[in-house]
């Protein structure tokens, strides 16, 4: 199997002022291409800061991080930004659409950024994937907390990431319209084979993946494999 990513040795410490926190501490793993993984632990363990180093948005101290068979800390930021277009996909627990664009256009935009001429054809493509197809000239106020999701999810895909990185991605959303983001996610690993990193504090999702690291104070406790 090919590792999609690769951790190794890693460190971060966060400085404000004079003092310095270090949050994360010698954690190394590696996750292979198509496994669906979930990082849980208590607030404050690290979960986000590890899963933004993993995508490449932010930058270890120590250690190294290998994306799809580059290691980060040899680029510089275009470099990183480069690989993250290239290869990975971001959703977070409150959805981050862009409030004065429609669903259409928050899907749309990131790709016609990239200079993808067929945008709006794929972006409504994309729409249709997560079940939009009917609320694609809805603004993000207009929809539902499932629904901003699903708009998320579709814009995280718009690149057909190899990674998809979710913060939390049902934790603003009822038990019933998160199990059903939680089914697109997964239909979308099975059907297109992207390996999915999930920060969850919700362990009856953390027990549908593949496998669950477990984080307390910045270092692993468990790495475990579980029936996915
Ligand atoms: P979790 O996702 O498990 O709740 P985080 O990764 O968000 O944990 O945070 C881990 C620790 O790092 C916390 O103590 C948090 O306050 C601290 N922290 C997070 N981001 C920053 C930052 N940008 N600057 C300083 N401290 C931070």
């Amino acid at each position: 199997m090919t590792k999609i990513l690769n951790i190794h040795n890693l460190g971060k410490t966060y400085s404000s002022g004079s003092k310095e926190l270090t949050v994360l501490h010698d954690i190394s793993f590696d996750i292979e291409e198509g496994e669906t993984f979930s990082i849980v632990g208590p607030s404050g363990s690290g979960k986000t800061t590890l899963l933004g180093l993993c995508a490449g948005l932010d930058q270890a101290d120590t250690g190294s991080i290998a994306l799809c068979g580059t290691d980060m800390g040899t680029l510089n930021e275009d470099e990183r930004a480069q690989l993250r277009n290239q290869h990975v996909g971001f959703i977070f627990q409150d959805f981050q659409l862009l409030p004065t664009l429609t669903a259409l256009e928050n899907v749309a935009v990131p790709l016609e950024l990239r200079g993808d001429k067929n945008a709006i054809k794929r972006a409504v493509e994309l729409l249709g994937k997560v079940g939009l197809s009917d609320r694609i000239n809805h603004y993000p106020s207009q929809l539902s907390g499932g629904e901003q999701q699903r708009v998320a999810l579709a814009r995280a895909f718009c690149n057909n990431p190899s990674i998809l990185f979710a913060d939390e991605p049902t934790g603003n959303l009822d038990a019933e319209t998160g199990e059903k983001v939680v089914e697109l996610l997964f239909e979308l690993n099975k059907e297109l084979g992207t390996t999915l990193v999930i920060v969850t504090h919700d362990l009856e999702l953390a027990q549908k993946t593949q496998r669950i690291l477990r984080l307390k104070g910045g270092r692993i406790m468990e790495d475990e494999k579980v029936a996915g």
